[in-house]
């Protein structure tokens, strides 16, 4: 019997951990990478998008994948990035041992991994996938442009995506936007603090990137404005910090050209700086009855198998607000479950019935569905099923804990957070396990 051959889209962190299960369930793998490295995001690009601060056109030659910033350290501990027999915790890999360290930390980390586990041999840089079809119902050609800039094809059983969705940004409408004559950028585009010396800027968003953001800028600019919906109890200056203010989300643009937030306060801003997450963006697939429709890419059974495509077309990192790195391994260990038949799905219909349900409860909860991929609050949950599924333990407890208290630490604002997070046991953490679903 010939072995299975399988495409793998990206040699970020969900293709390197794709590749490495598939190779261990004895298929054939091929790695497709557009770049000129293995990492994905965490290979840091200085370049960022200039001429269009907003990057506006995914497909505009020259896009930048990358959205690291200079500074970015980790908002997760060690502990929580991982792969289980190939932890970062308790070593060091570009000579950062910090708890919570730095970009260039990771990216050594996913080198090492993908070198001990013989990935790298499989991986084709600066190969672009331009277009996946299925061919006869069964196999599926990939059109790739390979390093030497022709275009050509290859039959595979199965294809694996894992092109990331941290680079094409989402930007939301503001009010009287059109006439503001301020600069306007997305995160995907800032790199470091400097342009904002003596500058006013409002950042909109308060996840993780966002507050890092504003806190890098803050000790360059002349005021920080943070807009968010989930600021309530919170408005005001922020007393950590000489120049930071926290505000409600952004009303309108005034007729005299300040940024109103809607708490009734305005400021003269010189730029707004958007760090409000990013699109799906599957440029190659055109598949009758897969879309993504207001950033619900579906229909997928958990996140993963299209009912109609599985098992040979899945998707491996769409999930956020998890623990990223230990979901990628198991979502990667379920499909080489699935593809070397140690494992099976449910009927197409059932499937279908599976995905119908979560939409339901979805709207049941009065979440929007641009949140379909958002495993916030039952991520727990969502993880457990999958260990379930390819026999693996559930999460422990302390994984939880130091979950909690990194969520913690990001939201109190406090910079220092990732250096004494590990110490701060009487943090008072039940708001935030109720937000999130971590009762
Ligand atoms: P990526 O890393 O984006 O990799 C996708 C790869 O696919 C890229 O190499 C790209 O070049 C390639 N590709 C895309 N299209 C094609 C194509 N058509 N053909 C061939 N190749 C293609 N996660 C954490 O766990 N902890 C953190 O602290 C953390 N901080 C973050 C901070 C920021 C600012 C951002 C943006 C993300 C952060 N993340 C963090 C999430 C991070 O994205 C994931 O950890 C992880 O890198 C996702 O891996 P991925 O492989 O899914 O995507």
């Amino acid at each position: 019997m010939p072995r299975r051959t399988v495409a793998v889209i990206g040699a970020g962190a969900a293709g390197l951990a794709a590749a490495r299960e598939l190779l261990r369930v004895g298929l054939h793998v091929a790695v497709f990478e557009k770049s000129g490295r293995t990492g994905g995001t965490w290979a840091y690009d200085p370049r960022a998008d200039d001429a269009d601060p907003l990057s506006r056109d995914p497909a505009a030659a020259g896009a930048v994948h990358g959205s690291l910033y200079a500074s970015l350290r980790t908002n997760l501990p060690r502990e929580l990035m991982g792969f289980s027999d190939f932890p970062m915790a308790g070593r060091v890999f570009a000579g950062d041992a910090r708890a919570f360290p730095g970009h260039r930390e990771v990216l050594a980390f996913l080198d090492a991994f993908a070198e001990e586990h013989g990935v790298l041999a499989h991986v084709r840089l600066r190969t672009e996938v331009l277009r996946v079809r299925p061919e006869q119902g069964e196999r599926w050609v990939v059109a790739f442009r390979g390093e030497d800039g022709e275009v050509a094809e290859e039959v595979f059983d199965a294809v694996v995506v894992c092109n990331g969705h941290w680079t094409v940004p989402f930007v939301p409408k503001i009010q009287g936007i059109g006439n503001w004559s301020g600069k306007q950028m997305h995160s995907h585009n800032y790199r470091t603090p400097e342009p904002f010396q003596n500058q006013i800027v409002v950042t909109v968003g308060m996840g993780a990137s966002g507050i890092d953001i504003a806190l890098d800028i803050s000790h360059v600019a002349k005021e920080v404005h943070i807009a968010s919906r989930y600021s309530e109890d919170r408005l005001g200056k922020f007393n950590l910090y000489q120049n930071v203010w926290i505000h409600k989300e952004i009303e309108c643009i005034q007729d005299d050209g300040k940024v109103r937030f809607a708490e009734g306060s305005a400021v003269p801003a010189d730029v707004i700086l958007y760090c409000t997450g990013y699109h799906y963006y599957f440029p190659f697939i055109d598949l009758d009855g897969l879309t993504v429709d207001d950033n619900r890419v579906g229909p997928l059974y958990k996140n993963v198998f299209p009912p109609k495509y599985a098992p040979n077309l899945s998707f491996v990192g769409l999930t956020t607000k998890t623990i990223i790195f230990p979901s990628l391994e198991l979502e990667s260990k379920w499909v080489a479950a699935v593809l070397s038949g140690k494992a099976t799905l449910p009927s197409q219909e059932d499937m279908m019935a599976s995905v119908l349900e979560h939409y339901r409860r979805m709207e049941e909860a009065g979440r929007p569905k641009r949140h379909t991929h958002v495993i916030m609050p039952e991520w727990e949950e969502h993880m457990n099923w999958l260990a379930d599924q390819v026999g693996e333990p559930h999460l422990e407890a302390r994984r939880l804990e130091l979950l909690v208290k990194a969520l913690c630490g990001t939201w109190s604002l406090d910079e220092g957070y990732r250096d004494h997070c590990e110490q701060d046991d009487d943090r008072d953490t039940t708001a935030l396990k109720g937000l999130f679903g971590l009762v």
